[in-house]
Protein backbone atom coordinates (compact mmCIF):
# COMPACT_ATOMS: atom_id res chain seq x y z
CA UNK A 1 0.00 0.00 0.00
CA UNK A 2 2.63 2.30 1.13
CA UNK A 3 4.68 1.78 -2.69
CA UNK A 4 1.38 2.53 -4.84
CA UNK A 5 0.70 5.53 -2.16
CA UNK A 6 4.48 6.72 -2.75
CA UNK A 7 4.00 6.37 -6.96
CA UNK A 8 1.32 8.42 -6.53
CA UNK A 9 2.48 11.51 -4.86
CA UNK A 10 5.41 11.11 -6.15
CA UNK A 11 3.69 11.45 -10.07
CA UNK A 12 2.04 14.42 -8.31
CA UNK A 13 5.00 16.34 -7.37
CA UNK A 14 6.13 15.65 -10.65
CA UNK A 15 3.04 16.96 -12.45
CA UNK A 16 4.18 20.35 -10.52
CA UNK A 17 7.31 20.64 -12.29
CA UNK A 18 9.86 18.68 -9.61
CA UNK A 19 12.36 16.71 -10.78
CA UNK A 20 14.16 13.42 -9.01
CA UNK A 21 17.13 14.26 -6.66
CA UNK A 22 20.88 12.11 -6.78
CA UNK A 23 20.02 11.92 -3.20
CA UNK A 24 17.97 12.75 -0.48
CA UNK A 25 20.66 15.48 0.99
CA UNK A 26 20.68 17.67 -1.50
CA UNK A 27 16.92 17.33 -2.70
CA UNK A 28 14.45 20.46 -1.92
CA UNK A 29 11.80 18.75 -1.12
CA UNK A 30 11.64 15.18 0.61
CA UNK A 31 8.29 13.20 1.31
CA UNK A 32 9.10 10.38 3.76
CA UNK A 33 5.85 7.41 3.73
CA UNK A 34 6.12 5.59 7.00
CA UNK A 35 4.84 2.31 8.03
CA UNK A 36 4.82 1.56 11.84
CA UNK A 37 2.96 -1.92 11.29
CA UNK A 38 6.21 -2.86 13.27
CA UNK A 39 8.60 -0.96 16.18
CA UNK A 40 11.46 -1.54 13.30
CA UNK A 41 9.81 -0.03 10.84
CA UNK A 42 8.49 3.33 12.57
CA UNK A 43 12.69 3.44 13.99
CA UNK A 44 13.57 3.31 10.48
CA UNK A 45 11.35 6.47 9.78
CA UNK A 46 12.43 8.22 12.95
CA UNK A 47 16.46 7.27 11.81
CA UNK A 48 15.76 9.25 8.68
CA UNK A 49 14.11 11.81 10.13
CA UNK A 50 17.33 12.37 12.17
CA UNK A 51 19.40 12.58 9.02
CA UNK A 52 16.67 15.30 8.00
CA UNK A 53 17.07 17.02 10.84
CA UNK A 54 21.01 18.00 9.56
CA UNK A 55 19.88 18.53 5.84
CA UNK A 56 16.84 21.20 7.10
CA UNK A 57 19.71 23.17 9.16
CA UNK A 58 21.74 23.32 6.29
CA UNK A 59 19.06 24.65 4.29
CA UNK A 60 16.31 25.74 6.07
CA UNK A 61 14.30 26.59 2.86
CA UNK A 62 14.17 22.63 1.96
CA UNK A 63 10.58 21.15 2.67
CA UNK A 64 10.00 17.66 4.86
CA UNK A 65 6.91 16.04 4.73
CA UNK A 66 6.22 12.76 6.45
CA UNK A 67 3.62 10.51 5.53
CA UNK A 68 1.75 7.07 5.89
CA UNK A 69 0.37 5.89 9.04
CA UNK A 70 2.97 7.28 11.28
CA UNK A 71 0.73 10.24 11.20
CA UNK A 72 -2.47 9.67 13.31
CA UNK A 73 -5.34 12.32 13.97
CA UNK A 74 -3.49 13.81 16.97
CA UNK A 75 0.61 15.18 15.54
CA UNK A 76 1.15 17.49 18.62
CA UNK A 77 3.73 14.85 20.12
CA UNK A 78 5.08 14.11 16.70
CA UNK A 79 5.15 18.27 16.36
CA UNK A 80 6.82 18.38 19.62
CA UNK A 81 9.57 15.51 18.47
CA UNK A 82 10.20 16.73 15.08
CA UNK A 83 10.10 20.66 15.14
CA UNK A 84 11.76 20.82 11.77
CA UNK A 85 9.37 18.88 9.53
CA UNK A 86 7.15 21.08 7.88
CA UNK A 87 4.05 18.85 6.88
CA UNK A 88 2.30 15.82 8.40
CA UNK A 89 0.02 14.28 6.00
CA UNK A 90 -2.23 11.24 7.07
CA UNK A 91 -2.41 8.31 4.62
CA UNK A 92 -3.57 8.98 1.08
CA UNK A 93 -4.06 13.01 1.87
CA UNK A 94 -1.82 14.14 -0.39
CA UNK A 95 -3.02 17.63 -0.46
CA UNK A 96 -1.36 19.38 2.52
CA UNK A 97 1.90 18.34 1.07
CA UNK A 98 1.41 19.60 -2.57
CA UNK A 99 0.11 23.13 -0.84
CA UNK A 100 3.01 23.10 1.49
CA UNK A 101 5.28 22.65 -1.70
CA UNK A 102 3.37 24.88 -3.83
CA UNK A 103 3.69 27.85 -1.45
CA UNK A 104 7.52 27.00 -0.63
CA UNK A 105 8.49 26.91 -4.20
CA UNK A 106 5.97 29.22 -5.96
CA UNK A 107 5.04 26.21 -8.72
CA UNK A 108 1.25 25.65 -9.30
CA UNK A 109 -0.64 22.76 -7.56
CA UNK A 110 -3.46 22.73 -10.36
CA UNK A 111 -4.72 19.64 -11.86
CA UNK A 112 -1.66 17.33 -9.73
CA UNK A 113 -3.67 15.65 -7.93
CA UNK A 114 -6.11 14.18 -10.69
CA UNK A 115 -5.92 11.02 -12.31
CA UNK A 116 -2.78 9.69 -10.31
CA UNK A 117 -2.29 6.30 -12.50
CA UNK A 118 1.92 6.03 -12.79
CA UNK A 119 3.22 7.60 -16.05
CA UNK A 120 6.03 4.86 -16.46
CA UNK A 121 4.15 2.33 -14.45
CA UNK A 122 6.20 -1.19 -13.54
CA UNK A 123 4.87 -4.65 -15.63
CA UNK A 124 3.40 -5.56 -12.72
CA UNK A 125 1.39 -3.03 -10.53
CA UNK A 126 -0.40 -2.01 -7.79
CA UNK A 127 -3.72 -0.45 -7.61
CA UNK A 128 -5.43 0.39 -4.09
CA UNK A 129 -9.00 -0.21 -4.31
CA UNK A 130 -10.39 -0.27 -0.15
CA UNK A 131 -8.32 2.44 2.14
CA UNK A 132 -8.39 1.54 5.92
CA UNK A 133 -9.92 -1.47 7.51
CA UNK A 134 -12.86 -1.78 9.89
CA UNK A 135 -11.42 -4.57 11.99
CA UNK A 136 -9.73 -4.52 15.26
CA UNK A 137 -7.05 -6.59 15.78
CA UNK A 138 -6.26 -5.91 19.27
CA UNK A 139 -2.76 -5.61 17.94
CA UNK A 140 -2.99 -3.58 14.78
CA UNK A 141 -2.26 0.00 14.46
CA UNK A 142 -3.93 0.48 11.10
CA UNK A 143 -7.47 1.17 11.61
CA UNK A 144 -6.55 4.17 13.79
CA UNK A 145 -4.23 5.84 11.60
CA UNK A 146 -5.93 4.70 8.29
CA UNK A 147 -9.20 5.25 8.99
CA UNK A 148 -12.63 3.61 8.17
CA UNK A 149 -12.96 1.36 5.01
CA UNK A 150 -13.38 3.62 2.15
CA UNK A 151 -13.95 1.68 -1.19
CA UNK A 152 -12.87 3.34 -4.79
CA UNK A 153 -15.63 3.21 -7.04
CA UNK A 154 -15.86 0.09 -9.86
CA UNK A 155 -15.34 2.64 -12.68
CA UNK A 156 -12.83 5.03 -11.36
CA UNK A 157 -10.84 1.45 -11.30
CA UNK A 158 -11.70 0.16 -14.62
CA UNK A 159 -10.53 3.27 -16.35
CA UNK A 160 -7.57 3.25 -13.72
CA UNK A 161 -6.40 -0.14 -14.91
CA UNK A 162 -7.25 0.38 -18.44
CA UNK A 163 -4.67 3.49 -18.48
CA UNK A 164 -2.15 1.64 -16.84
CA UNK A 165 -2.41 -0.97 -20.10
CA UNK A 166 -1.98 1.58 -22.46
CA UNK A 167 0.95 2.23 -20.00
CA UNK A 168 2.59 -1.22 -20.28
CA UNK A 169 1.06 -3.07 -17.62
CA UNK A 170 0.08 -6.42 -18.13
CA UNK A 171 -0.31 -7.53 -13.95
CA UNK A 172 -1.84 -5.48 -11.44
CA UNK A 173 -2.46 -6.58 -7.75
CA UNK A 174 -6.05 -4.79 -6.35
CA UNK A 175 -4.86 -4.05 -2.89
CA UNK A 176 -6.51 -3.27 0.20
CA UNK A 177 -5.79 -3.77 4.56
CA UNK A 178 -8.77 -6.01 3.91
CA UNK A 179 -9.46 -6.61 0.12
CA UNK A 180 -12.76 -8.73 0.73
CA UNK A 181 -14.77 -6.18 1.90
CA UNK A 182 -14.17 -4.47 -1.32
CA UNK A 183 -17.35 -2.88 -2.37
CA UNK A 184 -19.63 -3.27 0.97
CA UNK A 185 -19.90 0.88 1.66
CA UNK A 186 -20.58 1.39 -2.42
CA UNK A 187 -23.76 2.31 -3.73
CA UNK A 188 -25.29 -0.09 -5.37
CA UNK A 189 -23.33 -2.06 -3.36
CA UNK A 190 -20.68 -4.87 -5.21
CA UNK A 191 -17.95 -6.65 -3.73
CA UNK A 192 -14.36 -7.80 -5.26
CA UNK A 193 -15.44 -10.49 -7.23
CA UNK A 194 -17.63 -7.95 -9.29
CA UNK A 195 -14.55 -6.06 -9.70
CA UNK A 196 -12.67 -9.09 -10.61
CA UNK A 197 -14.73 -9.57 -13.32
CA UNK A 198 -14.80 -6.34 -15.03
CA UNK A 199 -11.14 -5.69 -14.56
CA UNK A 200 -11.03 -9.83 -16.41
CA UNK A 201 -12.92 -8.13 -19.05
CA UNK A 202 -10.00 -5.43 -19.48
CA UNK A 203 -7.80 -6.01 -22.91
CA UNK A 204 -4.20 -6.36 -22.01
CA UNK A 205 -4.18 -7.33 -18.73
CA UNK A 206 -2.75 -10.45 -18.71
CA UNK A 207 -3.38 -11.25 -14.54
CA UNK A 208 -4.60 -10.11 -11.69
CA UNK A 209 -3.73 -10.48 -8.43
CA UNK A 210 -5.25 -9.08 -4.84
CA UNK A 211 -3.88 -8.77 -0.91
CA UNK A 212 -4.90 -8.70 1.34
CA UNK A 213 -7.56 -11.41 2.45
CA UNK A 214 -9.31 -11.65 5.40
CA UNK A 215 -10.87 -15.14 6.58
CA UNK A 216 -14.19 -14.13 7.81
CA UNK A 217 -14.45 -11.71 4.67
CA UNK A 218 -13.35 -14.26 2.08
CA UNK A 219 -16.73 -15.29 0.87
CA UNK A 220 -17.56 -18.59 -1.31
CA UNK A 221 -18.58 -15.47 -4.26
CA UNK A 222 -14.89 -14.06 -4.26
CA UNK A 223 -13.63 -17.78 -4.15
CA UNK A 224 -15.62 -18.68 -6.97
CA UNK A 225 -14.69 -15.77 -9.05
CA UNK A 226 -11.06 -16.69 -8.82
CA UNK A 227 -11.55 -20.45 -9.99
CA UNK A 228 -13.14 -19.33 -12.45
CA UNK A 229 -11.92 -15.81 -13.92
CA UNK A 230 -9.31 -16.51 -16.14
CA UNK A 231 -6.96 -13.71 -15.58
CA UNK A 232 -6.97 -14.00 -11.77
CA UNK A 233 -3.97 -15.89 -10.34
CA UNK A 234 -4.65 -18.76 -8.28
CA UNK A 235 -2.84 -17.37 -5.26
CA UNK A 236 -4.33 -16.43 -2.16
CA UNK A 237 -2.38 -14.75 0.99
CA UNK A 238 -5.07 -15.77 3.88
CA UNK A 239 -3.52 -13.93 7.27
CA UNK A 240 -4.04 -16.59 10.23
CA UNK A 241 -1.62 -15.08 12.73
CA UNK A 242 -1.74 -17.56 15.31
CA UNK A 243 -2.93 -21.04 15.87
CA UNK A 244 -4.69 -21.07 18.97
CA UNK A 245 -7.97 -20.34 19.91
CA UNK A 246 -7.60 -18.56 22.71
CA UNK A 247 -5.10 -16.50 21.71
CA UNK A 248 -7.35 -15.80 18.33
CA UNK A 249 -9.42 -14.30 20.66
CA UNK A 250 -7.10 -12.27 22.50
CA UNK A 251 -6.34 -10.89 18.77
CA UNK A 252 -10.46 -10.31 18.36
CA UNK A 253 -9.29 -11.63 14.91
CA UNK A 254 -12.88 -13.19 14.79
CA UNK A 255 -12.77 -16.87 13.47
CA UNK A 256 -11.23 -19.55 15.59
CA UNK A 257 -8.37 -22.33 14.24
CA UNK A 258 -11.15 -24.80 12.78
CA UNK A 259 -13.23 -22.14 11.10
CA UNK A 260 -9.98 -21.03 9.71
CA UNK A 261 -8.76 -24.82 8.13
CA UNK A 262 -12.12 -24.84 6.99
CA UNK A 263 -11.63 -21.69 4.81
CA UNK A 264 -8.45 -23.56 3.72
CA UNK A 265 -9.91 -26.29 2.72
CA UNK A 266 -12.65 -24.70 0.74
CA UNK A 267 -10.34 -22.89 -1.04
CA UNK A 268 -8.33 -26.01 -2.18
CA UNK A 269 -11.26 -27.82 -2.80
CA UNK A 270 -12.44 -24.50 -5.22
CA UNK A 271 -9.45 -24.02 -6.90
CA UNK A 272 -7.26 -25.93 -8.24
CA UNK A 273 -3.31 -25.78 -7.63
CA UNK A 274 -4.04 -22.83 -5.58
CA UNK A 275 -0.75 -21.50 -3.32
CA UNK A 276 -1.69 -20.48 -0.07
CA UNK A 277 0.20 -17.83 1.99
CA UNK A 278 -0.02 -16.55 5.03
CA UNK A 279 0.60 -14.07 7.93
CA UNK A 280 1.96 -15.53 11.67
CA UNK A 281 2.59 -13.22 14.75
CA UNK A 282 4.37 -15.51 17.47
CA UNK A 283 5.36 -14.30 21.13
CA UNK A 284 1.54 -12.37 21.36
CA UNK A 285 0.90 -11.16 25.40
CA UNK A 286 0.64 -14.05 27.35
CA UNK A 287 1.29 -17.33 24.62
CA UNK A 288 2.28 -19.80 26.74
CA UNK A 289 4.49 -22.66 24.69
CA UNK A 290 1.47 -25.77 24.29
CA UNK A 291 -0.14 -22.14 22.48
CA UNK A 292 2.75 -21.67 20.25
CA UNK A 293 2.87 -25.24 19.42
CA UNK A 294 -1.04 -24.91 18.20
CA UNK A 295 0.76 -22.35 15.16
CA UNK A 296 3.29 -24.82 14.42
CA UNK A 297 0.47 -27.53 13.93
CA UNK A 298 -1.01 -25.01 11.54
CA UNK A 299 2.01 -24.85 9.83
CA UNK A 300 2.51 -28.76 9.32
CA UNK A 301 -1.34 -29.02 8.41
CA UNK A 302 -1.46 -26.70 5.78
CA UNK A 303 1.92 -26.19 4.89
CA UNK A 304 2.08 -22.60 2.91
CA UNK A 305 3.98 -21.71 0.13
CA UNK A 306 5.25 -18.81 2.27
CA UNK A 307 4.82 -17.51 5.80
CA UNK A 308 5.32 -13.51 6.37
CA UNK A 309 6.53 -13.89 10.24
CA UNK A 310 7.12 -11.56 12.92
CA UNK A 311 7.77 -11.69 16.06
CA UNK A 312 5.17 -9.56 18.48
CA UNK A 313 5.93 -5.71 18.68
CA UNK A 314 4.37 -3.77 20.86
CA UNK A 315 2.66 -0.85 18.94
CA UNK A 316 1.77 2.20 21.61
CA UNK A 317 -1.88 3.38 20.85
CA UNK A 318 -3.50 -0.05 20.43
CA UNK A 319 -5.58 -2.40 22.68
CA UNK A 320 -3.06 -4.67 23.27
CA UNK A 321 -0.40 -2.19 24.28
CA UNK A 322 -2.83 -0.76 27.04
CA UNK A 323 -4.24 -3.77 28.61
CA UNK A 324 -1.58 -6.85 27.62
CA UNK A 325 1.17 -6.73 29.08
CA UNK A 326 3.97 -7.87 26.70
CA UNK A 327 5.36 -10.82 28.93
CA UNK A 328 7.15 -12.93 26.06
CA UNK A 329 10.84 -12.56 26.17
CA UNK A 330 12.72 -10.85 23.61
CA UNK A 331 14.69 -14.27 23.74
CA UNK A 332 11.86 -16.54 23.69
CA UNK A 333 10.31 -14.45 20.81
CA UNK A 334 13.45 -15.14 18.55
CA UNK A 335 13.39 -18.68 19.34
CA UNK A 336 9.44 -19.18 18.36
CA UNK A 337 10.62 -16.95 15.19
CA UNK A 338 13.40 -19.52 14.49
CA UNK A 339 11.44 -22.23 14.86
CA UNK A 340 8.67 -21.61 12.78
CA UNK A 341 11.35 -19.65 10.03
CA UNK A 342 13.11 -23.18 10.22
CA UNK A 343 10.14 -25.66 10.16
CA UNK A 344 8.91 -23.23 6.70
CA UNK A 345 12.27 -23.36 5.21
CA UNK A 346 11.68 -26.95 5.78
CA UNK A 347 8.30 -27.25 3.70
CA UNK A 348 9.14 -24.69 0.85
CA UNK A 349 12.21 -26.75 0.11
CA UNK A 350 9.99 -29.80 0.06
CA UNK A 351 7.15 -27.65 -2.29
CA UNK A 352 9.17 -26.13 -4.54
CA UNK A 353 11.55 -29.45 -5.17
CA UNK A 354 8.05 -31.23 -6.29
CA UNK A 355 8.09 -28.16 -9.47
CA UNK A 356 11.30 -29.84 -10.54
CA UNK A 357 10.61 -30.62 -14.41
CA UNK A 358 7.25 -29.04 -14.61
CA UNK A 359 6.54 -26.31 -17.02
CA UNK A 360 4.65 -22.96 -16.34
CA UNK A 361 4.07 -19.82 -17.72
CA UNK A 362 5.61 -16.80 -15.66
CA UNK A 363 5.56 -12.89 -16.46
CA UNK A 364 9.13 -11.60 -16.98
CA UNK A 365 9.06 -8.48 -15.02
CA UNK A 366 12.61 -7.76 -13.52
CA UNK A 367 16.29 -8.67 -13.94
CA UNK A 368 18.08 -9.47 -11.09
CA UNK A 369 22.20 -9.50 -11.38
CA UNK A 370 22.08 -9.69 -15.24
CA UNK A 371 19.30 -12.63 -14.54
CA UNK A 372 15.73 -12.31 -16.29
CA UNK A 373 13.23 -13.37 -13.92
CA UNK A 374 9.51 -13.80 -13.56
CA UNK A 375 7.06 -15.43 -11.03
CA UNK A 376 4.33 -18.12 -12.23
CA UNK A 377 0.55 -17.63 -11.54
CA UNK A 378 1.21 -18.98 -8.04
CA UNK A 379 3.63 -16.27 -7.32
CA UNK A 380 6.58 -18.41 -7.28
CA UNK A 381 9.95 -16.35 -8.20
CA UNK A 382 12.01 -17.73 -11.09
CA UNK A 383 15.01 -16.68 -12.26
CA UNK A 384 15.32 -17.50 -16.11
CA UNK A 385 19.18 -19.31 -17.03
CA UNK A 386 19.89 -17.97 -20.45
CA UNK A 387 18.39 -14.98 -22.19
CA UNK A 388 15.69 -14.76 -24.78
CA UNK A 389 12.57 -12.81 -24.02
CA UNK A 390 12.13 -9.27 -23.45
CA UNK A 391 10.45 -7.49 -20.48
CA UNK A 392 6.51 -7.85 -20.28
CA UNK A 393 6.59 -11.43 -21.61
CA UNK A 394 4.52 -14.65 -20.95
CA UNK A 395 6.81 -17.45 -21.30
CA UNK A 396 6.66 -20.78 -20.83
CA UNK A 397 9.42 -22.35 -18.81
CA UNK A 398 10.49 -25.97 -17.53
CA UNK A 399 11.58 -26.00 -13.82
CA UNK A 400 15.61 -26.90 -13.61
CA UNK A 401 16.06 -25.72 -9.94
CA UNK A 402 14.62 -25.14 -6.45
CA UNK A 403 15.66 -23.61 -3.20
CA UNK A 404 13.18 -22.94 -0.61
CA UNK A 405 12.79 -19.16 -1.64
CA UNK A 406 13.03 -19.45 -5.54
CA UNK A 407 13.15 -21.37 -8.58
CA UNK A 408 15.37 -21.45 -11.73
CA UNK A 409 14.06 -22.22 -15.33
CA UNK A 410 14.78 -22.94 -18.84
CA UNK A 411 13.02 -21.05 -21.25
CA UNK A 412 10.98 -23.06 -23.51
CA UNK A 413 9.03 -21.08 -25.47
CA UNK A 414 8.29 -17.28 -25.81
CA UNK A 415 4.96 -15.29 -26.15
CA UNK A 416 5.19 -15.09 -29.89
CA UNK A 417 5.85 -18.49 -30.42
CA UNK A 418 3.00 -19.44 -28.06
CA UNK A 419 -0.94 -18.09 -27.96
CA UNK A 420 -1.76 -16.15 -24.88
CA UNK A 421 -5.51 -18.41 -24.12
CA UNK A 422 -7.24 -17.08 -20.68
CA UNK A 423 -9.40 -20.17 -20.58
CA UNK A 424 -9.89 -22.29 -16.78
S1 LIG B 1 -7.57 -6.92 9.55
FE1 LIG B 1 -5.39 -6.44 9.20
S2 LIG B 1 -5.30 -4.21 8.98
FE2 LIG B 1 -7.31 -4.69 9.86
S3 LIG B 1 -7.01 -4.48 12.07
FE3 LIG B 1 -6.67 -6.65 11.59
S4 LIG B 1 -4.44 -6.85 11.19
FE4 LIG B 1 -4.97 -4.64 11.14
Amino acid sequence: MNVADSQRIDLSLERMGLDRAESIENADVVVVNTCVVRQSAEDTATGLLGRLNKAKRNDSSRVIAVMGCMVGPDQTNLRQRFPYVDVWARPQEFQPIIDAVGARTGLSTEGCLTNLTPQQPDISTFVPIVHGCDKFCTFCLIPSRRGREMSRPVEELVDEVTRLTDRGVKEVTLLGQNVDSYGHDLQPRVDLADLMERVNDIPGIERIRFLTSHPNDMSRRIIRAIADLPKVCENVNLPFQAGDDRILAEMRRGYTRNQFLERVDEIRETIPGVTLTTDLIVGFPGETEAEFEQSVRVLELVRFDKVHSAAYSERNGTYASRKMPDMVSREEKKRRLRTVDDLQAQIQTRLNADLLGLEFDILVDGETRGRLRGRTRGDKLVYLTGGGPALGETVSVGITGASPWSLEGDLRATQSQKELVFTK
